[in-house]
């Protein structure tokens, strides 16, 4: 059997939402399964390549992390080129997180196709004693604007890699 039976796909994913909500550290987690408690530690990669296996073929997520310019609201066009994927993150104990979501989202919706497989992420689930946003909150607004929902915790690892496998095997479907 040769190398070339079958198609590869390669995703591209982008990770948004208000900083320091864990968007480096959900994909620290997920691609390397590492944790930082010191945000500034951690390093601005562009993105970090991760295969999963859907139906027996290798499929590839090229998922791209901020390198820290959401700061200063100046996340540009090239970081949502060509993207099929998103997870927009917020922090489940801070408030102003969430209601930055809609703004996020607006922003996804200009740079990027209809068709973008879009997950909501409430992170920080472990922080549930000073939770400052419901889960039926998270729901609601995941149900009004059509995206998948879930709470992580990219501290004790909670829903991480069941929240990227999801988007990227909705986009799998969707392009197969
Ligand atoms: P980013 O700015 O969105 O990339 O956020 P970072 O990944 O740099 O995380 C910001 C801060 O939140 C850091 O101090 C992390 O250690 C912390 N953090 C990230 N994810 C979690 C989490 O799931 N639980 C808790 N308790 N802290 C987290
Ligand atoms: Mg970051």
């Amino acid at each position: 059997m040769s190398d070339s039976e079958g198609e590869d796909y390669l995703f591209k994913v982008v990770i948004i939402g208000d900083s320091a909500v864990g968007k480096s550290n959900l994909l620290s987690r997920y691609a390397r399964n590492e944790f930082n408690m010191n945000s500034k530690a951690t390093i601005g990669v562009e993105f970090q390549t991760q295969s999963i296996d859907i139906d027996g073929r290798e499929i590839k997520a090229q998922i791209w992390d901020t390198a820290g310019q959401e700061r200063f609201r100046a996340v540009t066009s090239a970081y949502y080129r060509g993207a099929v994927g998103a997870l927009i993150v917020y922090d489940i104990t801070r408030r102003t997180t969430f209601n930055s979501v809609s703004r996020w989202l607006e922003e996804l919706n200009t740079h990027s196709d209809t068709t973008v497989a879009k997950m909501l992420v409430g992170n920080k689930s472990d922080l549930n004693n000073i939770r400052d946003v419901s889960v039926e909150e998270g729901k609601t607004l995941a149900e009004e604007n059509g995206l998948f929902f879930m709470e992580t915790s990219a501290l004790d690892s909670t829903n991480v890699k069941i929240a990227f496998d999801m988007v990227i095997r909705e986009i799998y479907v969707t392009v197969s």
